[in-house]
């Protein structure tokens, strides 16, 4: 556990990925950027594009560390392990990924709450 700033991230397959399609995403940023303890969130389309690893790439921050919440994690880990090393963060602690497909909103949340629970923050 440490006291960096988390930052959250929503991958959304493009959006029209039928995992997320009991999710209400608008309504899970909408709550998380405005009510949970992180320093900001919103929608990516698919960071595992070209231009997702150059938008990492450009945004990424040492100090900073990042829930993703989208798909499976052990595939978070391995799309995502260049852009996280580029910049020096660990992965392995900089990374919480988190797989929120099939979820509706309710259940989706709960795994954020968790997650930052886990990470220190009072949610
Ligand atoms: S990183 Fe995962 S959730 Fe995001 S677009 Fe790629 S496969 Fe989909």
């Amino acid at each position: 556990m440490d006291d960096k700033a988390i930052g959250f991230i929503f991958c959304v397959c493009t959006g029209k990925c039928p995992g997320f399609a009991e999710l209400d995403i608008w309504d899970f940023i909408n709550i998380i950027r405005a009510e949970y303890p992180v320093e900001y969130a919103f929608i990516h389309p698919m960071l595992c594009d070209e231009d997702g690893e150059r938008f990492l790439d450009s945004f990424l921050k040492k100090e900073t560390k990042y829930i993703v919440a989208g798909c499976a994690p052990v595939m978070q880990t391995k799309l995502f392990r260049d852009s996280f090393k580029k910049v020096g963060l660990d992965i392995t602690k900089d990374l919480i990924p988190l797989d929120v497909r099939n979820m509706k909103l309710k259940d989706a949340l709960t795994v954020v709450k968790n997650a930052l629970k886990e990470a220190g923050k009072d949610v």
